[in-house]
């Protein structure tokens, strides 16, 4: 699994790197240079644009590819999946839930073998970072966040954060012992779904999450599927409880679904509290449904990010663990097809470190970075983004992983 580079310090010679985008006659250009960059106990140490690497040095060759931040997961269920095993397709007609809780026993036997076979698809399409939500239930305890912890933790080459995720509900108090039971054991993060629809006490759902979260000092992530008013009054009791707990910067949301039907004057004033309390919004681009507003999240300073969230199960079977592809979708769903936006929109997959300034400048890569990047066959960004360029290799922290 991970080709562990035995020098501490290397460089990485022959590497694209971009400089700055411009504007020209023909619409903006990205401007890139072959270039040496020095990793040093997998950090970036020093940076050469246009430069070879000195001679005499430990040197890994980059063959003229491009450099590119490597690409973060925020929404994955290792834990219950058909990937990795025999094909199986959804069964129509049936009640996810109920199929879920008649096949949690067998799939959670899979884990060793089938979350590590979605880890190593994610590393091969240039994901080093991943979050991974797994059930805590009636059927399997705190097993899979057992199991899975086990898995990552024997695995160097990718960083994955837990989440002690209650799928079937919180079930009149009765699944809070084992949530806690799955932070102690190790997970990072509580999770919680839908605090109407499925739980059907909003606030009781709240506190026992919230307090779960100050107890350990762990994170929240919690799944709003709910739509319409009962989703946005939920929204906005999460951000209640977020400043109440002082839990600013410490809290996601995986889907928002609320949003992607509210009114332009509804999502600004959400923006507008979701960044004022550092909350997180991640989602998954999907053909055709609705789709939440990212680009007014975007601008109001709110972190979105991209996860698979299903890979290959009881709900689907088209999950294909790229992010980059999920990039690209996301860039078709809002049009952005111009030089600039095609390089801005792989902010929501890599996270910062693919933040372009205004003037068309990217503070990444800089010295004392993590070495944590892809090396794509493309000229610029907005190429990878456009054609989903071809991953060729994938290094974390300085260490080639793929
Ligand atoms: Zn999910």
């Amino acid at each position: 699994m991970t080709d562990v580079v035995p020098e501490r310090v290397v460089w990485l010679d022959n590497v694209l790197v971009e400089t700055a985008i411009i504007d020209t006659e023909d619409g903006a250009r990205t401007e890139a240079s072959p270039s040496a960059i020095k990793i040093v106990d997998g950090s970036f140490a020093e940076i050469r644009i246009g430069d070879s690497a000195p001679p005499s040095e430990a040197i890994v060759d980059a063959d003229g590819l491009l450099l590119l931040p490597s690409l973060r997961d925020t929404h994955v269920h290792l834990d219950k999946t058909f990937y990795g095993g025999a094909w199986r397709a959804p069964v129509p007609g049936r009640f996810w839930l109920a199929e879920e809780e008649r096949l949690l026993p067998e799939m959670s036997e899979a884990i060793p073998v089938r979350s590590n076979a979605i880890l190593d698809l994610l590393i091969s399409n240039g994901t080093t970072e991943v979050v991974a939500h797994c059930n805590v239930d009636h059927v399997i305890g705190t097993r899979n966040v057992e199991r899975v912890l086990e898995v990552v933790r024997g695995r160097g080459d990718v960083g994955t954060e837990v989440v002690a995720y209650p799928q079937h509900g919180l079930q009149d108090g009765k699944i809070k012992p084992l949530l806690a039971q799955a932070l102690r054991a190790g997970a990072s993060v509580v999770g919680g779904l839908d605090p109407g629809s499925r739980e059907r006490n909003v606030e009781r759902t709240l506190e026992t999450i919230f307090d779960l979260a100050v107890e350990y000092d762990v994170g929240v992530d919690l799944h709003l599927h709910d739509p319409g008013t009962l989703g946005l009054f939920e929204l906005d009791r999460v951000i209640d409880y977020t400043i109440d707990a002082g839990w600013q910067g410490r809290v996601s949301l995986s889907n928002a679904n609320a949003l992607a039907n509210a009114d332009p004057g509804t999502v600004a004033a959400a923006a507008e509290r979701l960044a004022d309390a550092r909350m997180a919004v991640g989602t998954t681009m999907a053909v055709g449904g609705p789709v939440i507003p990212i680009p007014a999240l975007s601008a109001a300073g709110v972190a979105v990010s991209l996860g698979s969230d299903s890979i290959t199960d009881i709900l689907t079977p088209f999950g294909q663990g790229d992010i980059l592809e999920q990039v690209w979708m996301l860039a078709q769903r809002f049009g952005w097809s111009d030089e600039r936006r095609l390089a801005q929109s792989l902010l929501f997959g890599a996270g910062e470190p693919a933040r372009w300034s205004v003037d068309g400048r990217r503070a990444w890569p800089s010295v004392g970075d993590r070495a944590s990047f892809l090396l794509v066959r493309a000229s610029c960004t907005a190429e990878a983004v456009a054609r989903r360029s071809s991953r060729e290799r994938v290094f974390r922290r300085g260490v080639r992983v793929s």
